[in-house]
């Protein structure tokens, strides 16, 4: 869930750059500079060392696009296209979600897209990497980056792409499967509508559920961006 116990409240009620790490451990806090720009925050975010994920990945994944934006999109971690491009949502996730954005009439060079952890993790299966979903610990090391992005770009409304994301801000009773598409507010007042993750989308075997997800994307994005516009 959204930690201010990491840091004070600031102006958009999230937690300020000037954050207190609750234990020993090392996570994005430490990293994170006294001046909070999108371009001072993905130069630290280059450097953090604030869990073991860095050591596999190519490099940090930080966010992409404007600050301020009315609309902010947080998925889960960078896949393997995105590890290698050091952008987010490029590879065949990011295909189906600029599908839905322009089904929805939103441009996604006006909105902001990031992940809830920065770092690639991963398995080897063979030859290959195979994505591996971040845990808890590192979640929560990497929260200071998302929270630093969110009180950066100041958006109307954040749209989480599957639950990893929406847990990390609602916590973890969310269930994306009975509250996908319900507009939700942080205590700090932020809004929040959650919807499925490209990738959870691609990876469904069954062609009808498949589909039905990918028009309920689409459908919560054009609500996202009919809130937006408001
Ligand atoms: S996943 Fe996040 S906390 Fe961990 S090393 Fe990468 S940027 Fe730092």
């Amino acid at each position: 869930m959204l930690d201010s116990s990491r840091g004070q409240v600031g102006k958009h009620g999230v937690a300020s750059a000037a954050s207190e790490v609750s234990d020993k451990r090392l996570s994005a806090a430490d990293y994170l500079p006294a001046e909070l720009t999108l371009e001072s925050l993905r130069t630290a975010a280059s450097k953090c060392e604030g869990c073991d994920l860095y050591v596999r990945a190519t490099q940090t994944v930080f966010g992409s696009g404007p600050a301020p934006a009315a609309l902010m999109f947080i998925g889960e971690a960078p896949g393997e296209k995105e590890d290698d491009a050091g952008q987010p949502f490029v590879g065949p996730a990011g295909k189906l979600l600029d599908d839905a954005f322009t089904a929805a009439g939103i441009n996604r060079n006006e909105v902001y897209l990031t992940n809830t952890v920065k770092h690639f993790k991963w398995e080897p299966v063979g030859k290959r990497r195979l994505h591996a979903k971040p845990n808890s610990r590192e979640i929560s090391a990497c929260q200071p980056w998302l929270l630093a992005e969110i009180q950066t770009v100041a958006p109307k409304l954040i749209v989480c792409l599957g639950a990893t994301a929406a847990q990390s801000l609602l916590g973890h009773k969310f269930r994306i499967t009975r509250q996908r598409g319900q507009l939700l507010a942080l205590p700090n007042g932020q809004q929040v509508l959650s919807t499925w993750h490209p990738s959870s989308i691609l990876r469904t075997p069954d062609a009808d559920a498949r589909q039905r997800m990918q028009e309920e994307l689409f459908l919560d994005l054009r609500a996202a961006a009919t809130f937006a516009r408001e």
